[in-house]
C-alpha cells in the first residue's frame, strides 16, 4: 500500500478550548498579532482571544482589516504591524480570508517579498500560527495553504509551504452560532469539494480516503439542517470537524479542477469562494463518472448519492439562483483554469473543452 501523509498542526477540539488552553499561547512567545476581519468581535472569538492571552501573560496588537479573499496589499499592512509590534507570532481569526492572509504576514514578518509575493521560497521562515476557525469550510487551520487574490494575473493564486502549517487549531463550533445562512451552506459546500476533489487527485491515498469519506458521511448527515437553515450546536460541531476532516485530506492531496474554475467566478463575478465550488462540483463530477466510473461511483456512495444527478439535486437548494454567463467569457475563464496547476493534479485529464463545457453546464447562458 503506498502513500505519504503528512499532519502535523495540533488540533485541539470542544467548547471554550481557546480559554481552556490559554497557558499554550506562551510557548510561541509573549507578544501576538491578532490577524481577524470584523465578525469576531461579535461572535465572542476575539474576547476569547484576548483573555487568553491577557490570563497568559501576553501583550497582542489587533489587526482586523482583512477583507473576504485577502488582497496583497492587506497582507503588507499587517506584516508592517507585525514587524513595528515585535510579534513573536500570530493568532488567526475568522473564516479562510483571515486564516490565509494570516499565513501570509506571518511570512512577510520574516522575510521581504522582494515585490512578488507569489514566488515566496517554501523553505523560508514564518512566525508560528495558531488557528480559530470561525466558518466550517476551507480548512485552512490544518492547510499549508494561503490563497490570495492575484489582480496582476486576475485570478486567486495559492501560496504552499510547510512553514504554513499553523502550530495549533482550536475548534470551537460556538463561534459559528450566529454565522449566516448563505456562509454556512457555501462553507460546507467548499469542504464537500475538498473531500471529493481530494479522492480524485493523483495524491490521493489511504489515509486521506478515510478522511475524505468520513467528512463526506458527516456533511451528508448535516444536509437536513442546510437546506433548512436551522443548526443546533451539534450541528455546528459536526460542520466544523467535517471541514476540519476535508482540509487534512487537501493538505495532502491538493485541489483539482473545481477550485482552479471557481477563481474566475470568484474574481469576476463575486461568487463566494464556497459557493463557486459547489455550482461547479456535479458537472465536475458527472465528466469523471464517464471517465473513472469505479472511483466516482466510490465517492457518491461515501457522500451518500446514487448518482451525480442525485448529488446535483440534493445540493441545488442551497444555490439558489445561478450566476448565467455568456459563452465568449466562460471560454476565457477555461482558458485560465486549464493553465492552472491544480488541473494536473486530477486522476481525470481535463483539458480546455472539457473545462468550458463544465463551466458551460454549470453557470451557462441558455
Ligand atoms: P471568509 O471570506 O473568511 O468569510 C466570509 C464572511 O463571513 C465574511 O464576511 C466574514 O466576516 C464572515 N464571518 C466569518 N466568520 C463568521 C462568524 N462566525 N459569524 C458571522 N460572520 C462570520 O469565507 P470562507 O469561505 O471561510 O473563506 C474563503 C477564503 O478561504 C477564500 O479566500 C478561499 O480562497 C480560501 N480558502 C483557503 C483554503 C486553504 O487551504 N487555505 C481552502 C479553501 C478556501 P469577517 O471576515 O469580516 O469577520
Ligand atoms: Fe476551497
Amino acid at each position: 500500500m503506498d502513500f505519504q501523509f503528512y499532519m502535523p498542526v495540533k488540533i485541539i477540539s470542544g467548547r471554550d478550548c481557546v480559554l481552556k488552553n490559554a497557558k499554550l499561547f506562551t510557548s510561541f512567545g509573549l507578544r501576538a498579532l491578532i490577524v481577524t476581519g470584523k465578525s469576531s468581535a461579535k461572535n465572542g472569538a476575539l474576547s476569547d482571544v484576548e483573555n487568553a492571552l491577557g490570563e497568559s501573560g501576553c501583550a497582542y496588537k489587533i489587526y482586523d482589516r482583512i477583507p473576504p479573499n485577502p488582497t496583497v496589499p492587506s497582507v503588507r499592512e499587517g506584516a508592517k504591524l507585525a514587524r513595528e509590534f515585535g510579534a513573536d507570532f500570530v493568532v488567526a481569526i475568522g473564516g479562510g480570508s483571515p486564516m490565509d492572509a494570516a499565513k501570509a504576514i506571518a511570512m512577510l514578518a520574516r522575510q521581504e517579498d522582494g515585490g512578488d509575493i507569489f514566488s515566496y521560497k517554501s523553505t523560508g521562515e514564518v512566525l508560528p500560527l495558531v488557528h480559530i476557525p470561525t466558518t466550517a469550510g476551507t480548512g485552512s487551520e490544518v492547510t499549508p495553504y494561503a490563497i490570495l487574490t492575484n489582480d496582476e494575473k486576475q485570478t486567486k493564486t495559492s501560496i504552499s509551504a510547510p512553514a504554513f502549517f499553523p502550530r495549533v487549531a482550536f475548534l470551537d463550533g460556538k463561534y459559528m452560532r450566529g454565522l449566516g445562512q448563505e456562509t454556512t451552506a457555501y462553507t460546507a459546500l467548499d469542504a464537500m469539494s475538498h473531500a471529493m476533489e481530494g479522492m480524485l487527485s493523483v495524491r490521493a491515498g489511504a489515509l486521506s480516503d478515510v478522511l475524505a469519506k468520513e467528512s463526506l458521511r458527516l456533511l451528508k448527515g448535516e444536509l437536513g439542517a442546510l437546506c433548512a437553515g436551522v443548526y443546533t450546536d451539534e450541528d455546528r460541531d459536526v460542520l466544523l470537524y467535517a471541514a476540519t476532516l476535508a482540509g487534512i485530506v487537501i493538505a495532502n492531496t491538493g485541489t483539482c479542477a473545481v477550485h482552479s474554475m471557481g477563481y474566475s467566478l470568484t474574481y469576476f463575478h463575486g461568487a463566494p469562494h464556497g459557493r463557486a465550488n459547489g455550482l461547479l462540483l456535479p458537472e465536475f463530477l458527472a465528466v469523471c463518472a464517464k471517465r473513472l466510473p469505479d472511483r466516482t461511483r466510490e465517492i457518491l456512495r461515501a457522500a451518500g448519492f446514487a448518482s451525480c444527478s442525485d448529488f446535483a439535486a440534493a445540493i441545488a437548494p442551497l444555490l439558489g439562483e445561478r450566476e448565467r454567463i455568456c459563452d465568449e467569457t466562460l471560454s476565457a475563464y477555461a482558458e485560465k483554469a486549464s493553465v492552472n496547476k491544480n488541473i494536473k493534479n486530477c486522476q481525470v485529464f481535463f483539458d480546455k473543452d472539457d473545462l468550458f463545457r463544465v463551466l458551460k453546464r454549470s453557470v451557462g447562458r441558455g
